[in-house]
């Protein structure tokens, strides 16, 4: 029974990824909010040490890369994603500086107090806002910093239909003033977060969704999965366009203490 279900639930992370890996991006943002997160951090140099978590095929990690000395390591669960995001690093031309590898964002495998930064953009949700930033706080150097993007209230109330559905999808989910004072509570100093434009949203993911969905279906053809995944990314999309001014993503840059 247990392998059945652990079976199934493998299948979906296959056809999840086969999806994600359409796109160069697998969540919200954009070149330009990652170069405006990069101008809050100050203490990087060619020696520096900088890690992308949950870096999925690595759009954001380019520009990073383009804009910040140093050395950078992507990780991510998922092999799929660290293949194509080490093949993009190698169309970049960026190899010597950037590699990609397989792993866990609850079990880093970095040295304590050997990291500049600390990169992730909307990743962190997979552990929690707060754990991920308590989680992560030993593995940078005094000083360092955290830049993080995180799917966030704007509002203190909002209609029911779309609380509910953050509540199941994502019981974490914050205000901004929320999320600034679990930053100060996991030891960091809040040093900024500024909201992300629409367009990471509706440029940069929704989109190129579009095209991404029409070569999946083709390619499931009759499987019902497949059909239910693309279902339910058609009725997130709406709910967004809807709902857009109660939510969206925002950043946080912190520094640790
Ligand atoms: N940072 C990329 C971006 O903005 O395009 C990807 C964001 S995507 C919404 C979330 C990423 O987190 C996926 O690539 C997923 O594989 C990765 N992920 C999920 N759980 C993880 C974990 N425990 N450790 C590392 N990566 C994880």
């Amino acid at each position: 029974m247990s392998n059945d279900n652990s079976s199934i639930h493998d299948f979906e992370i296959e056809l999840i990824c086969e999806y994600f890996s359409l796109l160069e991006r697998q969540g919200p943002g954009s070149p330009d909010v990652t170069l405006k997160a990069l101008s809050f951090i100050d203490n990087l140099s060619s020696e520096s040490q900088i890690a992308d978590l949950g870096c999925g095929t690595g759009g954001q990690t380019i520009v990073l890369a383009q804009n910040a000395p140093g050395q950078i390591t992507g990780l991510d669960l998922f092999p799929k994603f660290i293949d194509l995001f080490n093949s993009n690093i190698r169309k970049s031309g960026l190899e010597n500086r950037v590699k990609g590898i397989i792993g866990s964002m609850d079990n880093l495998p970095f040295q304590k107090e050997s990291l500049d930064l600390i990169w992730s953009e909307g990743a962190i949700y997979n552990i929690g806002f707060e754990n991920g930033l308590k989680t992560w706080r030993p593995f940078l150097k005094k000083g360092g910093y955290v830049a993080v993007s995180e799917a966030s209230w704007f509002t203190t109330e909002r209609p029911k239909e779309i609380d509910s559905f953050w509540k199941d999808a994502y019981p974490g989910i914050d205000t901004i003033p929320g999320n600034m004072q679990k930053m100060q509570d996991s030891g960091y100093i809040p040093i900024a977060s500024f909201i992300l434009p629409k367009d990471c949203w509706i440029d940069h993911f929704y989109k190129p969704q579009v095209r991404a969905e029409k070569v999946f279906l083709n390619k499931n053809a009759g499987n019902k999965t497949a059909i239910d995944f693309i279902a339910n990314q058609k009725h997130e999309t709406e709910l967004y366009y809807k709902y857009k001014k109660f939510y969206g993503y925002a950043f946080y840059i912190g520094k640790k203490i």
